[in-house]
């Protein structure tokens, strides 16, 4: 074996030192770490170092490349259709590309989907996905490909073949608590998408309590930033800013996510959730040149159009659309104590205390697909004593007993009114 003249502890060193990569060093490290050449102790100390201390610009497109390179690359160049993906920053309930990809597939676009896995508190669209019974969201290349042809729309995470560098860098961020950097969640958001081969991306950022970006001026900054990558590898990117004070629609979970989008698909869906879907579909399809956006998306709802995009793709992944079904073997309601009016102030930590009911971060624990919550109060609300604020659900009544606890210290009920928070920033 060729000694690299690179070594990570002292790259590492000059990190700390808020000293820049050259291309040839971030490759080193990317490329190592992937090929197991670099263990998970000095990868975490460099992915904390990125965390503190940064990465400029150029490092950042390094960084991207490489994600991109560690994998191959798509291209539809012969497609008709506008080659478009939306991605979020992650949230809680946010389950909005299970429906806004069937939705803008059956609008005539061709979305070739790459997503991850719950990162940190927030909600992953496979742990999702892959709680439809036999859905597989690790397909090759070559089917990705097809399915996207076929029916316009594919979901599948990252795997060997496509963006393996950050299907292994993302997963050890989730576990360090190394999710927080403007260089890491680009290469690892504009990694994926520039791999997809697509024209357009609409980034919704969340902001609030429970997002990564916290504050709008964080959320613009990301956005600006993730353009910017964008033009230099030829995608028009766009971004919406949306609220992450309060989990998105009414469940939050795994399997009860699917019901859920299923529902919104159907034309049953919580408000929130549906105007959030309408916004960034109109962004898109507007992107696409495609005119009278608001009406197309509730004709593809109405007609059953985007329901039947979303079986197909479930069909064709293997999954078993009809042996969906959500039945938690426990439930507990969570009961206000007093009248007043509702404050969720910390979200955060619903999206914690749902990573552990679920089990998708703990690798002893086995998935609980049931597991999950119903907001049946959104902030602001005004309840009176007694009533149930949320339900939550869980295959345990162990695991659901503690977390009842936990998720009693998310809230509390005001004397004062509260403002309830706008959806779209
Ligand atoms: N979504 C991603 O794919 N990666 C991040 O780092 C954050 C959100």
């Amino acid at each position: 074996m060729i000694k690299s003249q690179h070594d990570i502890n002292e790259l590492i060193s000059l990190k700390n030192l808020k000293k820049a990569y050259n291309t040839d060093e971030i490759q080193y490290i990317v490329n190592s770490y992937t090929e197991d050449n670099i263990n998970e102790l000095q990868m975490t100390r460099w992915l904390k170092s990125i965390c503190e201390n940064g990465m400029n610009y150029q490092e950042t497109v390094d960084y991207t490349s490489c994600i991109v390179n560690s994998g191959k690359q798509l291209s539809f160049k012969n497609q008709k259709g506008y080659i478009v993906d939306k991605h979020s920053t992650g949230g809680i309930g946010d389950k909005v590309s299970l429906i806004l990809g069937p939705v803008l597939a059956a609008c005539g676009c061709y979305v070739p989907m790459i997503v991850g896995r719950s990162l940190g508190h927030t909600g992953g669209t496979l742990d999702k996905l892959e709680s439809i019974p036999n859905y597989n969201g690790l397909l090759s290349v070559d089917e990705f490909k097809n399915i996207v042809n076929k029916i316009g729309i594919s979901i599948i995470g990252q795997t060997d073949e496509i963006c393996p560098a950050d299907r292994k860098i993302y997963h050890l961020r989730s576990k360090t608590n190394t999710i927080k950097s403007f260089p890491l969640i680009c290469g690892s958001i504009m990694g994926k998408k520039i791999a997809e081969g697509i024209e357009g991306l609409l980034l919704d950022i969340k902001t609030g309590r429970a997002a990564f970006m916290e504050t709008i001026e964080d959320a613009i900054a990301l956005g600006e930033f993730l353009k910017k990558i964008g033009l230099e590898f030829n995608i028009d990117v766009k971004y919406a800013i949306t609220d992450m004070n309060q989990p998105l629609g009414e469940y939050s979970g795994l399997k009860c996510e699917v019901v859920e989008s299923i529902e919104t698909l159907k034309g049953n869906g919580p408000k929130d959730l549906y105007k959030i879907i309408e916004h960034l579909g109109e962004i898109i399809l507007n992107m696409a040149g495609i005119n009278n956006a608001k009406n197309k998306i509730q004709e593809v709802i109405d007609s059953g159009h985007a329901y039947e995009r979303f079986c197909q793709m479930v069909s064709e992944h293997g999954g078993k659309i009809d042996e969906i079904k959500f039945y938690p073997r426990e439930s507990v309601a969570v009961k206000a104590k007093k009248d007043g009016f509702l404050n969720i102030k910390n979200p955060k930590k619903m999206g914690e205390l749902l990573n552990f009911i679920g089990g998708v971060q703990n690798s002893s624990k086995k998935i609980d697909q049931n597991a999950g919550f119903k907001i049946i109060k959104k902030h602001g609300s005004y309840i009176h004593s007694n009533d149930t604020i949320a339900i939550l659900f869980s295959s345990e009544k162990n695991t659901l007993n503690r977390a009842v606890n936990n998720f009693n210290k998310t809230f509390d009920i005001s004397d004062k009114k509260l403002n309830s928070y706008k959806l779209i920033y």
